[in-house]
């Protein structure tokens, strides 16, 4: 049966690329019936910690990314954390070493930036020449008594290694592209070279789905894998597919460094997680071709790898918050108005908490959901219902207030004073206060809607001041004419 992991280092904030890959790793297995693992990959004790551990495990939770192995659930292979896996590694390491698949090289850093930069001047391949590939006993042991130390190397085959890659057919690497390379550092260090394959191998996993950053080591990976079955150490070697970069502005690879590629850049201005995983899931693939709003339910049954396009994917923020609007319109109004909660309240309100009025937040809640991009606008959106006074943006009001705004905001307190306060008398008032003007109703209310809600654009203006009331209401056009 179907076995992939997620297998990300914790080092910094979770970014949209490793979602991206997170999320073709869970279709995939949800798509078959298989199994995920999430594994951690956290052999560099320099640059890993604990919070971005803690930080992985939630955005994984609030994704709803459920993984079937793993930490806090556990699973047949633990410990999941490869910070706790190093004595499995030296095992293997040794019989790497035992086995002739694997050399200790003593070349130091020098050395090796002499000879590659004199292969380079000669025009040869660069990469590491075999010096200590066969080093008989008498020359180790010479070495080591000058106080060398060394690296573990692992051995390549001298044969071209040929795979097909689920999202690129099939690819081929001469040994001249890749060289020995270290599995263990000088200190003992097992390295990512070492570590991911050999828990990919003991973790039985079937494919390995990953960025295209990782396309090089596949080579070098399949040929340890072919050490590891000699040994007994792996069953079989796992099929292998790239997925595709991922680019951002100005068609440069999208980076971690990237804001825009930080996770919690999102969940912080209110995507859903279904509205950006829908998004994600088109970085690279796609649902159909006339289609591209879905549910995960529909992604998981949809999903195939084969379909994954090879091309770069470009990340399109605008598309991204389009996706977001058409989910959040799909929610039931309860569902919408309990995601808003988090942006009805501090920090993200800037309104006195008792002032806010769950009442009248729900009366106007539906004519919210189809209008925000994420959830974070409701609160500009909501914020005269509940402060004191309406925010006051300067360049809104010199927009509205300008000609004969105030003798109009005049009539229009009159017939607003006069009027039944429902949407649709309150409405027939500015019609009317309009009328006398000569003005069309968008014009006649522009001065009102900001005297009450400070700003030029919100929700539908008539059903906002229903809600409003009449007294504070008419106040606010008071004071703005005061
Ligand atoms: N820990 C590696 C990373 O974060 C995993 C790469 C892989 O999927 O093999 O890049």
């Amino acid at each position: 049966s179907v076995r992939v992991r997620f297998c990300p280092s914790p080092t910094g904030n979770p970014h949209v690329g490793l979602v991206r890959t997170a999320l073709f790793n869970w279709a995939f297995a949800r798509h078959h019936g298989g199994t995920l693992v999430f594994r951690i990959e956290d052999t560099d004790a320099a640059r890993d910690s604990e919070e971005s551990y803690a930080q992985l495990l939630d955005s994984m939770r609030w994704l709803g990314l459920d993984w079937d192995e793993g930490p806090e659930v556990g699973g047949p292979h633990e410990p999941y954390r490869q910070s706790q896996r190093m004595d499995i590694y030296r095992d293997v390491a040794d019989k790497l070493l035992a086995g002739g698949y694997a050399y200790p090289c003593y070349c130091t850093t020098e050395e090796l930036e002499q000879r590659r930069d004199a292969a380079r001047a000669a025009g040869r391949p660069s990469g590491y020449d075999g010096h200590c590939r066969d080093l008989s006993d008498g020359r180790k042991a010479a070495y080591e008594a000058e106080g060398r130390q060394h690296i573990v190397r692992f051995r390549m085959p001298d044969e071209p290694i040929t795979f097909t890659d689920l999202v690129r057919g099939e690819l081929t690497f001469t040994p001249d592209n890749v060289p020995d390379y270290g599995i263990v550092r000088a200190n003992g260090a097992p390295l990512y070279t070492l570590v991911n394959p050999v828990d990919d191998a003991l973790m039985e996993i079937t494919h390995v789905l990953r960025g295209e950053d990782l396309l090089s080591s596949t080579p070098r990976q399949i040929a340890l894998y072919g050490a590891l079955r000699e040994l007994g150490v792996a069953k079989g070697v796992p099929a292998f597919g790239h997925l595709p970069y991922v680019m951002g502005e100005g068609n440069k690879k999208l980076s971690k460094r990237d804001p825009q590629s930080s996770l919690n850049l999102y969940r912080e201005r209110g995507f859903l997680p279904d509205g950006l995983l829908n998004y994600l899931s088109l970085l690279g693939w796609s649902f159909s071709a006339d289609q591209d709003i879905f549910t995960m339910d529909e992604m998981v049954a949809a999903f195939e790898i084969r379909a994954v396009n090879a091309n770069p994917a470009r990340f399109d923020l605008k598309k991204a918050e389009a996706i977001n609007a058409d989910h959040i319109r799909q929610l039931d109004v309860k569902a919408f108005t309990e995601a808003c909660a988090p942006w009805l309240a501090a920090p993200h309100a800037p309104w006195a908490p008792e002032r806010f009025d769950q009442g009248a937040f729900d009366a106007l809640a539906p004519l919210a959901q189809t209008r925000v991009t994420v959830l974070s606008d409701i609160t500009a959106n909501i914020d005269f219902l509940f402060l004191d006074e309406p925010v006051r943006d300067d360049a809104s009001w010199a927009k509205a207030m300008k000609g004969d705004a105030a003798g109009l905001l005049t009539t229009v307190r009159e017939k607003l004073a006069e009027s039944a306060w429902e949407a649709e008398p309150l409405k027939e008032a500015v019609l009317a206060a309009g009328e006398q003007h000569g003005l069309k109703l968008g014009k006649a209310q522009a001065p009102l809607r900001v005297a009450v809600t400070g700003r030029t654009v919100g929700l539908p203006l008539f059903e906002s001041l229903e809600v409003l009331g009449r007294d504070r209401t008419l106040a606010r056009v008071d004071a703005a004419l005061a």
